[in-house]
């Protein structure tokens, strides 16, 4: 299995992420649109680890206070998150990973803005 690395952009934050993705995630929802972050889909996330930096993170949460999305508190980059749908697991922001071609996968677009609607899809990938 690949293993993946990645940094916010001062590098004070690092981890690895194991996986073999078949697509990116583009959500619509409040966030991840002001974010613009490309997500790998948590299915194919099978090892995570931050290797540096834990403590200069920093945690966001709102409405059902489930998700934390975390963000180095020194350059601000949102460099991964505990997803709503389970937050024992992790979703990274592809955006982040220096050595994985985000323009060599095909984006799939989810609607979480209308979220109760596609909630069967966003199991899928968020
Ligand atoms: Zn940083």
């Amino acid at each position: 299995m690949p293993t993946y690395h990645g940094s916010c952009h001062c590098g004070r934050v690092r981890f690895e992420v194991e996986a073999r993705p078949t697509a990116l995630s583009e959500c619509n929802c409040s966030i991840c649109s002001a974010k613009a972050a490309l997500y790998i889909p948590v299915k194919e996330i099978v090892g995570f680890r931050i290797t540096a930096g834990e403590s200069e993170l920093t945690g966001y949460r709102f409405n059902t206070m489930t998700a934390v999305h975390y963000f180095c508190r020194h350059c601000g980059i949102h460099t991964f998150h505990r997803p709503r749908r389970d937050p024992s697991l992790w979703s990274v922001n592809a955006r982040c990973l220096e050595d994985l071609d985000i323009s060599s996968l095909p984006i799939r677009r989810i609607d979480g803005r209308n979220r109760e609607a596609t909630a069967k899809i966003l199991d899928l990938d968020k």
